[in-house]
């Protein structure tokens, strides 16, 4: 299968002719200087230059050029770069009216990007007309990021009118050298923390929880976070009101001025290009020396702090045109974390060559509990990846059974030792009634739970004992009880926070173990085959028909032979839902029922 992906700019057209599967380009063109004197260069050596056809055919020119060139190639679909996916997109998206259309909607949230964008997307779609073509969104990866994420503190009204949260991008590229990386260290991307460092003209960082985008340092727009080529990054929001009252700069000067003017530019007024302002520090460029150390130091702030968030890490990833080539930065970047589990191997990072055949490189030290990794990233493959797999799923939904949904209410699960320290020695639970898990009860027992605000008392306790203890509680009973629980899948109870469990016996201080379920689905392997999912995919699903029906995004597959295909959702989510919540403290059933749409959310 060969996927053209194009990547349409202001200035300039990327475009590749890419086998998903081997990776391998049969064609590229490079075509730059849109708007005065058009230069288009293909791999085959081939240049072209054109007259000026003004910016609005531009890009239409240069297509013309390449679809001239593909004559012989039969190519399978089109992917297209688009920066802002806005809410509506979560994925890669086939492209047809409506989809334009909401691109087009998206204007105003990424005037630079999307209009063009989409003048490549039009173009595109007119001259191969005959073949699908999708749109690839540098947000979408990031709709993953939970809410606390995802808001800035300003008047929620404000927000919600404008579309004014935070969206993340370089979406792509942190969820390709994510799985990279993983495959480096031969696991998966779910069963890992990394923090991905994107550094290219722009430049962002990602914290991936198991899998997951929950944190990025750009923002609504891709002005925040990092210093950048020629964008500040972060800055204290009432610079602006006051750059506004010293100069008269009027706010589209200023938005100028932040985006092209400021970060490596505007700090050394040597232009953005890191070599040359590497080479001149050296020389003593004093400009250049600040620059380098403002660069890395906000980069080893967003380190800490996405560590911090993920509450530990497995691997630091550096990637985009500073993180593959430059080892003076990735040295100022990640020496002295040793705080982390990182330790540099500065031989190694000094020598690191990436290349087609090396494209990971671990720069840790082998006793480093934090690996240390430059990868290079491939944005355009990854395009081309997307698109391949939508080409082959194209036509699987719909025709799947429907998923029984559970909810579950707060309860826990005890260790031997816990039910010991809290019922006394020895004691067994009692079956109160069976669960539809196989083997799985809801015992006659409660605890009670207290937290540093408040007490929940007859929380159940779900049998048999385990060999940790969790207890499972909702949003809600978050607040209630005062403690800030991470979603995590079942068993996965490190780096969790703990409470006070009185029993009838005694008392005992959980350490750990307090958690808020992710939302899954229990299914056995046959289940798995016909829904053509695998254990600790992500997927969504529609609950309920009509106007009462509801998608539950980032719900997690776990396959057993012991299971019994039910989705679980906890009473937050069933309140939100109108699905009627059981009795306290046992899993009920509902009537409710799904249609499963599956999504891969990272490759191995
Ligand atoms: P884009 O974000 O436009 O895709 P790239 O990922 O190609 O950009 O990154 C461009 C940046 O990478 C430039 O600032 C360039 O100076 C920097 N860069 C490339 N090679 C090196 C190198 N060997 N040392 C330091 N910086 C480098």
């Amino acid at each position: 299968m060969q996927i053209l992906v194009i990547n349409a700019g202001s200035s300039s057209v990327k475009a590749a002719v890419i086998d998903p599967e081997t990776g391998k380009r049969s064609l590229e063109m490079n075509a730059e200087r849109l708007l005065d004197a058009p230069l288009i260069e293909f791999s085959d050596g081939t240049k072209i230059e054109l007259e000026s056809k003004g910016p609005e055919r531009a890009i239409a020119v240069c297509l013309e050029a390449l679809k001239d060139k593909l004559k012989d190639t039969p190519i399978a679909g089109v992917g297209h770069r688009v920066v802002h996916g806005g809410e509506d997109f979560d994925r890669a998206a086939r492209i047809d009216e409506e989809v334009e259309a909401k691109i087009e909607a998206l204007e105003k949230l990424a005037p630079l990007h999307n209009p063009i964008n989409l003048r490549g997307i039009r173009a595109a779609r007119e001259l191969f007309a005959d073949v699908s073509h999708f749109a690839v969104f540098d947000t979408a990866f990031h709709q993953s990021m939970p809410r606390r994420a995802k808001t800035y503190a300003l008047p929620k009204d404000l927000m919600a009118e404008h579309g004014i949260r935070r969206y993340g991008f370089h979406g792509t590229s942190h969820k390709y050298v994510a799985a990279e990386a993983a495959r480096y260290l031969g696991a998966q991307p779910k069963d890992l923390r990394i923090i991905t460092c994107h550094l290219g003209n722009g430049c962002s960082v990602a914290a991936i929880e198991f899998g997951r985008s929950v944190e990025t340092s750009m923002g609504m727009t891709p002005l925040e976070g990092l210093v950048m080529g020629t964008r500040s990054g972060d800055l204290d929001p009432g610079i602006i009101p006051y750059l506004h009252e010293q100069t008269g700069l009027p706010p589209e000067e200023i938005d100028e001025l932040l985006n092209r003017q400021s970060g490596l530019k505007g700090l050394t007024g040597v232009g953005n290009d890191m070599r040359t302002i590497l080479d001149e520090s050296t020389k003593g460029n004093a400009d250049c020396q600040l620059a380098v150390q403002v660069f890395t130091h906000r980069l080893r702030k967003y380190i800490g702090a996405y560590a911090a968030i993920m509450a530990g890490v497995d691997a630091i990833v550096f990637t985009g045109g500073i993180g593959e080539n430059s080892p003076i930065i990735r040295h100022r970047a990640s020496q002295r974390l040793s705080y982390l589990g990182a330790i540099i191997n500065e031989d190694k990072n000094a020598t690191t060559r990436l290349s087609e055949t090396a494209p990971v490189v671990d720069f840790s030290m082998q006793h480093s509990r934090v690996k240390l990794l430059a990868v290079k990233t491939d944005e355009q493959l990854a395009i081309a990846r997307e698109c391949g797999k939508l080409i082959e799923k194209a036509d699987a939904v719909n025709t799947l059974p429907t998923i029984p949904v559970a909810i579950s209410a707060r309860h826990i699960h005890l260790r031997r030792e816990t039910v010991d320290a809290l019922f006394g020695p020895g004691y067994e639970l009692k079956v109160k009634k069976w669960l539809s898990q196989p083997g799985q009860f809801a015992a006659e027992e409660t605890v009670t739970v207290v937290g540093p605000r408040n007490t929940i008392e007859r929380v159940r306790v779900l049998g048999p004992v385990r060999s940790k203890d969790q207890l499972e509680i909702s949003r809600t009973d978050e607040f209630f009880l005062g403690i800030d629980a991470p979603v995590r899948e079942s068993g996965k109870v490190e780096d969790t926070p703990g409470c006070k469990l009185i029993g009838p016996a005694g008392e005992f201080l959980l350490e750990d173990g307090v958690i808020c379920a992710w939302r899954h689905i229990h299914m056995t392997p046959e289940d798995a085959a016909v829904f053509g999912v695998q254990d600790r995919d992500i997927v969504e699903v529609a609950v309920g028909s009509g106007e009462r029906s509801l998608v539950f995004g980032n719900v997690l597959i776990r396959v057993s032979p012991k299971y019994k295909l039910e989705m679980h959702i906890d009473t937050d989510e069933g309140n939100a839902a109108e699905i009627n919540t059981g009795e306290e403290g046992v899993l009920q059933e509902t009537s409710g029922s799904g249609t499963l749409r599956k999504r891969r959310v990272m490759e191995a």
